[in-house]
């Protein structure tokens, strides 16, 4: 018995892709024509892959070299059928690609989109690929015949859960390549139509770069699209509707472009760039092997989507790269390191830089939006790339204390200073709202100071490395002694609020820090408080508290550093202590007993538990006590 090929079988998809799959027929789909897009893009991909094979084994696509992509509909059953003769898919491959869903996103994504009514609107932000095709079928049949191989393969499902992989004659399979046949359901029979077919694939498809040809009843072939290389064509040459059709092609996205960057470098290195920025977010965005998926393609020819040109915190950008001086047999080690492919890469980023700062000066809305989406990421260049950090400074909007919904820049907060000002001050938190509570902001409010609200996970990093900005340095509302006093309070009368004397706080500090011991690694005065009693804030040197919390978080235990617990001495409480340590005696021995009150307190205010939450309670349970029956 030699031989023994496998029959056919039947699987079930993962167990994702049959929710997945359940959610696109359910949700009403706002614009289904996009299946076509996206079997077509695939059929261009599998096209263009052999091209870039066969550069190094002719034979693979011996017999047959001119790469094309062919649609035939079927009025009577109705059915559809997209063919290519591209590199094809073995029985594995069929398995592999088309039973399971490869984009990391797509976990996310389910995620985000639950069972809920959310679900068809987050459809059409996220590339669903191949499996578009069950928005319009009810039976999918995908024969393939892997090129350089004398075997062929049959997938066929129903898209409800399961699906079968049989091997099939080559008689009946293509002779090298993929055909996908769509068996159209009740609502779909339109896409039978000549008529559809031609708008779907001008508005979608018309600049894919693989020749695009419509068989028609009669045997007649109509040319729907000649496979010109869009990015090649002057910019004057090309309408916004080509660059958006084109968008949707290479970003594999349903959303428009934010910005289109069409240019050809000349010199030194020579390159043709067509590269979008989207604009809304895709659902892989912060997955841990963040990486761009921009095209890299040599004189026409495509390479690779793997090549990392542009670096990460440039991820969100899509699109093509055509160099004319790279070789074409690009093996993956020249692909790294390469000094061709860094030179594209630094001119590129420059680009996208200058666009970006552009389109915030012309269009602050609309780069608004980008920032939304991107900004994050962004961010992350301003501590991977310090050679980058002027430009992203310019381009950086922040939330603020005193700005409302608006998006600041830095050059905007640095010309609200008040009056002594020197640093730009930050705070850093999980959400704005969070900040906004916090206590160690109060001081800054009463003297209309604004203050950066940083609740990205990247600006705890970022925000400590970057040296300043316009000669100002970055300080945080936690940390260090803020020199507040010698900016002006906006309200004269707070001014002259009653402050305990610098004695007398002393006093009180040198007695709660014997009191607390090791618990705090300092207890001193503050101007950063105006309406709370106490609060915790870093040393001057050490990590920012948000920073440790983040870290402690990340690597499981990772101990913190004791805090400085800073007094308001503008408050009675505080004022009322300090008198009873200066009066010694009994009086200052109840001050010991209101330390882990005033401590716990001080955690309560950072949005954490007292560290002893058993003796807290029971200090707050005698205090209340005693209140309670000197009132009687
Ligand atoms: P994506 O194109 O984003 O990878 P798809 O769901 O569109 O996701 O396709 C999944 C995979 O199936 C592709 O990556 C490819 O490997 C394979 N595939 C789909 N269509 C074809 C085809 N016509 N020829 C060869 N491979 C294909
Ligand atoms: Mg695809």
């Amino acid at each position: 018995m030699s031989d023994p090929k496998p029959a056919a079988e039947t699987r079930s998809f993962e167990a994702e892709v049959s929710r997945l799959l359940h959610m696109m027929v359910h949700s009403v789909y706002s614009n289904r024509d996009v299946f076509l897009r996206e079997l077509v893009s695939n059929a261009a991909d599998a096209c263009e892959k052999l091209r870039t094979l066969a550069l190094a084994e002719p034979a693979l696509a011996a017999g047959d070299e001119a790469f094309k992509i062919e649609i035939e509909a079927d009025k009577a059953a109705p059915g559809l059928a997209i063919a290519d003769n591209g590199i094809g898919m073995s029985r594995q491959e069929l398995i592999d690609n088309l039973g399971t869903i490869a984009q990391s996103g797509t976990r996310a994504f389910l995620k985000q989109a639950g069972e809920g009514a959310k679900g068809s609107a987050l459809i059409g932000q996220f590339g669903v690929g191949f499996y578009s095709a069950f928005m319009v079928a009810d039976s999918v049949t995908v024969t393939s015949r892997k090129a350089g191989t004398d075997e062929a393969w049959r997938w066929h499902s129903d898209g409800k859960g399961a699906y079968e992989v049989e091997p099939v004659d080559l008689a009946d399979a293509p002779a090298r390549g993929t055909r996908i046949v769509l068996h159209l359901n009740a609502e779909s029979a339109a896409y039978a139509e000549t008529e559809t077919i031609e708008r779907i694939v001008t508005a979608y498809s018309a600049h894919v770069p693989v020749p695009i040809v419509l068989k028609l009843a009669d045997g007649e072939e109509e040319q729907l699209a000649d496979g010109s290389a869009l990015w090649r064509k002057p910019k004057s040459a090309v309408t916004e509707e080509e660059y958006k059709e084109f968008y949707g092609h290479v970003g594999g996205r349903f959303d428009d472009p934010a910005v289109t960057i069409h240019y050809r470098a000349e010199g030194r290195t020579e390159y043709s760039v067509l590269l979008y920025v989207p604009s809304s977010r895709p659902f892989d965005l912060f997955e841990p092997e963040r990486r761009g998926k921009v095209k890299l393609y040599v004189r026409r020819v495509f390479i690779t989507d793997e090549a990392e040109i542009l670096p990460p915190w440039l991820r969100f950008v899509r699109g093509v790269i055509d160099s004319e001086d790279l070789p074409l047999n690009l093996s993956r080690e020249m692909l790294q390191k390469n000094p061709v492919i860094e030179a594209i890469g630094k001119g590129v980023t420059n680009r996208v830089l200058t666009d970006l700062d552009k389109l915030a000066t012309d269009d602050p809305e609309r780069f608004a939006k980008v920032w939304e989406a991107f900004g994050a990421v962004l961010k992350e260049g301003l501590y991977e790339a310090p050679d980058r950090r002027d430009a992203l400074f310019k381009l950086a909007r922040f939330k603020t204390t005193t700005g409302g919904d608006a998006w600041r820049s830095l050059a905007d907060i640095v010309a609200g200073f008040r009056p002594n000002q020197t640093a730009i001050y930050y705070a850093l938190g999980d959400d704005a709202a969070t900040i906004a509570a916090s206590p160690h902001l109060e001081g800054f409010a009463k003297r209309g100071i604004e203050v950066l609200m940083l609740a990205d996970p990247v600006d705890a990093f970022w925000v400590r490395t970057a040296l300043g900005f316009d000669g100002k340095p970055f300080e945080s509302v936690t940390q260090g002694a803020a020199q507040l006093d010698a900016i002006p309070a906006l309200d004269d009368a707070s001014a002259t609020d009653e402050k305990t004397s610098d004695a007398a706080l002393a006093a009180l500090a040198a007695r709660l820090k014997q009191a607390l011991g090791d618990k705090v690694a300092e207890v001193r005065g503050s101007t950063r408080l105006a309406t709370s009693p106490a609060c915790l804030v870093a040393p001057e040197f050490g990590p920012d508290r948000q920073l440790e919390k983040i870290l402690a978080s990340r690597d499981g235990a990772g101990g913190r550093m004791a805090a400085i617990l800073e007094l308001n001495p503008s408050h009675p409480l505080i004022a009322g202590l300090a008198a009873q340590a200066a009066e010694g005696g009994a009086a200052a021995a109840s001050v010991d007993a209101a330390a882990p009150l005033i401590f716990g307190l001080a955690r309560i205010l950072d949005g954490e538990a007292p560290d002893d939450p058993a003796a807290f309670a029971k200090a707050l349970a005698s205090l209340m006590e005693k209140t309670l029956s000197g009132a009687a």
